[in-house]
């Protein structure tokens, strides 16, 4: 457990390494040493996050081999300094280049020249990951290690929120019903929301929507504001005809296929004068940190989003899991791989 001497650890660890897309090995490699800037995480939770799904199975990482997972807690085993051994933490799996003028104006998420854990380096589907200090978010007490690998969700998601500016008693729309989509909901809940309205083309999602007290959509109701989950035609066609005039939809979802939308509802967009924008990750910075907000929020118990929690797999799973969500063969919200 914890490495009261505080010295490095070395020897071999366990990780799941993508060898070419659709190559998922189980294998042992060298536990990662520390640079003077980084401290060495042993990994508690790690997230499979939807963006995992085509990165394992269909578009690969930015090279091979790579250890997928960037939604991860852990515990600091080993830090030169002292400063971090022995705290639970978080980490924002991006690496700024801290040179870009993005980087300047702290919008770290739009760097030119980024760095990600388990994306373009390795990550967390792993026992070990060495995290540059920068990436640490300890945990507050009150935050348990499951909760802590899903801050990424849960920031991703508080930043959508904040871009739609929720008044109290103001009736939202979600489309898609995701893990990221109903953290929204709660963040939006917590906000004073009224009416919490899902769309979902899978009815076990709305259900599990409805379990945590949202709706299911219904054409009669006045939106004042949309969050577009999914990336699809259908949807945002759908939102753009559910928003009042004046409403808000933020764009969240990430196309996986071209936008395409028919003359009378671009029409719309402006007839309704709809303020469209878009949103992009979560801030993590001095001034405006979605992560510190998403911690506190979580401990003091305003997101209940233990209950997203389907799935608990070993590492030595993790490719089956991968295709299990990829396949839908079984109903799942999150899955998290338990190291
Ligand atoms: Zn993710
Ligand atoms: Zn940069």
């Amino acid at each position: 457990m914890c490495n009261d001497n505080n010295k490095p650890v070395t020897g071999t660890m366990t990780v799941a390494n993508l060898h070419a897309i659709g190559d998922l090995r189980i294998e042992q490699k060298e536990i990662p040493t520390c640079g003077d800037d980084e401290v060495l995480v042993k990994i508690k939770y790690c997230g499979v996050c939807g963006s995992d799904i085509p990165r394992i199975l269909s578009k690969g990482t930015y090279h091979f081999p790579t250890v997928p997972g960037h939604e991860f807690s852990g515990q600091v085993v080993y830090d030169k300094s002292g400063e971090y051994t022995g705290k639970r933490v978080a980490v924002f799996p991006l690496l700024p280049c801290f040179a870009c003028e993005n980087c300047k104006e702290e919008r770290y998420v739009q760097c030119t020249n980024y760095d990600y854990y388990g994306s373009r380096r390795d990550g967390a589907f792993a026992e070990y990951l060495a995290v540059k200090k920068f990436n640490l978010i300890e945990l507050p007490e009150g935050v348990s290690d499951e909760e802590g690998a899903m801050c990424e969700p849960v920031s991703v998601a508080n930043h959508a929120i904040k871009k739609l500016e929720i008044a109290r008693g103001e009736h939202l729309l979600i489309t898609g019903a995701g893990p990221i989509g109903l953290i929204a909901a709660m963040w939006a809940r917590s906000k004073g929301a009224a009416d919490i309205y899902f769309v979902d083309i899978d009815e076990r999602k709305l259900e599990l929507a409805k379990s945590f007290g949202f709706k299911a959509y219904d054409s009669a109701v006045r939106i004042d504001a949309v969050l577009e989950g999914t990336g699809a035609s259908s949807a945002i066609t759908a939102a753009i005809g559910a928003v009042r005039s004046g409403g808000r939809i933020v764009l969240m979802g990430n196309p996986s296929f071209d936008v395409s939308l028919t003359a009378k509802v671009y029409q719309d967009i402006l007839r309704k004068e709809i303020h469209l924008s878009g949103t992009w990750n979560s801030s993590y910075g001095e001034r405006v940190n979605d992560w510190k907000e998403s911690l506190a929020a979580v401990s003091e118990g305003k997101l209940p989003i233990k209950g997203l929690i389907s799935h608990k797999v070993a590492l030595e799973k993790a490719f089956d899991a991968v295709k299990m969500m990829a396949e839908r063969k079984e109903f799942y919200c999150k899955v998290m791989i338990e190291l």
